[in-house]
């Protein structure tokens, strides 16, 4: 289904800045925080770390400001060990950044400002052709302009890349016109709710939500359910239910980033799409036993350590 080359990752950077303090500021006024972190984020280069820390070669496509905040994440996917050839530099917007306030009740509020992503579009597609052609898989989120995934999808085809979107953060308003051109989508119990537009409370939801999603175009859904697993429906057959051992979680934060880009770590490696899907759960089950996103990623090694 996967083809020899790299995993491209055709997506979102975001530089978080996060402020933890007692309670959030009422409008106009301004609260002590006791402690500030910034972390490297945003869907795609999560994605393209996960994989990248479990050992396959990862070609990100991405847009950043001309500012600070640029460098410092262009370096990080640099030390992770990502090509990042494909990362253009605007001169006219900044880094997208995502300020986030979180109170001692763990509660979060966030403003994300999508900055240089905005301009991750069809034209910057066309731009990374040759690296597109060259992907053994194509990774993509919901974080940029519609225009840019579409050609992105378009190109892929044309050269005959497996195709793996998850529409993530999920929109209402997704253009469901994409999936016609998505070998393999996974989606969180949210997300799937916002393409079949019913709820979704259980398994059984999930199993026929996902025969749903299969019929928007995509050979394979997945559906992701925290620590309930994962739904898998492959070339729209009768809908598998993966468990998995749950765990005592300290931080969710970017758990589906972590399981997706596990996910395409596993079937550029060769696996069938229900033992990526085994796999890519426990990696990710590891990613909520430690604080933060990225940072939360375990790597190969830190793996083969722990349960050698
Ligand atoms: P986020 O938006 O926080 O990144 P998400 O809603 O997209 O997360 P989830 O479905 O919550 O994604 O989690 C992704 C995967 O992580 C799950 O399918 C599961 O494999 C794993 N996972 C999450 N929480 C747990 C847990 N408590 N125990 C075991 N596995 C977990």
């Amino acid at each position: 289904m996967v083809g020899n080359g790299p995993l491209v990752v055709f997506g979102s950077i975001v530089q978080d800045l996060i402020s933890y303090t007692d309670r959030f500021p009422r409008p106009g006024e301004s609260v002590r925080g006791h402690h500030f972190l910034a972390g490297s984020g945003g869907k795609g280069a999560n994605q393209a770390v996960a994989a990248a820390k479990l050992g396959t070669k990862v070609s990100m496509i991405g847009r950043i400001g001309n500012d600070m905040f640029g460098d410092k994440n262009l370096e990080g996917l640099k030390k992770e060990g990502i090509c990042v050839e494909g990362i253009e530099k605007s001169n006219s917007v900044q880094t997208a950044t995502a300020t986030i306030t979180v109170n001692k009740e763990g509660e979060n509020s966030i403003v994300v400002t999508l900055g240089a992503n905005m301009e991750l579009d069809d034209k910057a597609a066309e731009r990374n052709e040759e690296i597109i052609s060259k992907a053994g898989l194509l990774l993509c989120q919901a974080e940029i302009p519609d225009s840019g995934n579409k050609r992105a999808f378009e190109l892929a085809k044309k050269h005959g890349v497996t195709v793996f979107f998850n529409p993530a953060p999920g929109d209402p308003n997704l253009d469901k016109n994409l999936l016609k051109l998505v070998d393999i989508v996974c989606v969180n119990e949210n997300e799937a709710e916002f393409i079949t537009g019913h709820p979704l409370n259980s398994v059984e939801d999930a199993k026929k939500q996902a025969l749903e999603i299969c019929k928007f175009g995509p050979k394979s859904t997945i559906i992701t359910l925290g620590a309930k697993g994962v739904v898998i429906s492959e070339n729209s057959t009768d809908p598998k239910h993966v468990e998995v051992s749950r765990v005592e979680a300290i931080d969710t934060t970017g758990a589906g980033d972590c399981f997706c880009g596990s996910l395409a770590y596993f079937l550029l490696a060769g696996k069938s799409l229900e033992e990526s899907t085994q796999k890519a759960a426990q990696v990710a089950a590891l990613s909520v036993t430690r604080k933060g996103t990225q940072a939360s990623y375990w790597s190969s090694n830190e793996i083969r350590e722990k349960y050698p």
